[in-house]
């Protein structure tokens, strides 16, 4: 039997990537990555290390959850040791914990390691800190798209008083707003999207909630972009560089 790590490959730049994922990278005969991995995070492969792409990004055409578990299984099963790259952590939002429940019915041994998440590190790059004593005593994650339609609880989120930080929102941005705005946010509360978090080419747009869905969309943010709502948010420093933002 070979192994499975399961790696983290962090938000975007390829030097956040730890060291230790770096390493277990530079042990796969097979790598799988998921399509929000930097390709630059691959220069730690082995040359003739296997790379298996398996995209999937909302909306998009994408491999198929039972496929990719297979694939872990039966490469594991050649006894190769295996890298499976994730965005981000690979327990936030990424399918982590249905892999290694896979993997584990096989009985093969699976190694976590964790990533820095896009919520904690795209944010990071403004100067805006998640939580904050003064402003946030806590932060909550979650995702804007859920595949059985249920929604977030938006009048307990609201009510938290917690940084809201919400992945895959971008889709459906309007209603997100709307329903944190009738769970009683005020529309001047300061939210930011921001797209390709830590890459070169990020690009963010600072508004009001009130005013976030319409100015995301006139600067037609696309896919990747992370949604923080919340008083934090005042804390974001845009450099001169990144396209339009308004004050807070
Ligand atoms: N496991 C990943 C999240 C996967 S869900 C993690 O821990 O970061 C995919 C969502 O993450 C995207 O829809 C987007 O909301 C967010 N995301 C990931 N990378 C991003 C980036 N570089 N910039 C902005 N948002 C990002």
């Amino acid at each position: 039997m070979g192994k499975v790590f399961l790696i983290g490959a962090g938000p975007g730049d390829p030097e956040l990537m730890t060291l230790k994922a770096a390493r277990a990278l530079g042990t796969a005969d097979v790598v799988l990555v998921d399509e929000l991995v930097n390709r630059g995070c691959l220069a730690h492969a082995r040359s003739d290390a296997r790379i298996i792409e398996v995209g999937k990004r909302g909306g998009c055409k994408s491999t198929p959850q039972e496929f990719i578990e297979r694939l872990l299984v039966q490469y594991s099963k050649q006894g190769k040791t295996v890298a499976r790259l994730k965005g981000g952590d690979p327990f936030v939002f990424g399918r982590g914990g249905e892999e290694i429940e896979k993997l584990n019915s096989f009985g093969i041994e699976v190694e976590v390691i964790p990533g820095i998440t896009a919520g904690i590190g795209v944010p990071a790059t403004l100067g805006i800190p998640v939580t904050h004593r003064r402003v946030a005593r806590g932060v909550t994650f979650v995702t804007g798209h859920a595949k059985d339609g249920g929604e977030p609880n938006w009048e307990a989120l609201a009510a938290s008083g917690t940084t809201l930080v919400i992945y895959m929102g971008l889709r459906r941005l309007n209603e997100i707003a709307l329903a944190l705005r009738k769970a009683g946010l005020p529309e001047k509360t300061p939210a930011c999207a921001i797209e390709n978090g830590t890459l070169k080419h990020q690009r963010c747009v600072v508004s009001p909630l009130g005013a976030l869905q319409k100015d995301v969309y006139r600067e037609q943010l696309g896919s990747p972009t992370i949604v923080i709502v919340g008083e934090v948010v005042r804390f974001a420093k845009v450099p001169a560089a990144m396209p339009k933002a308004r004050a807070a």
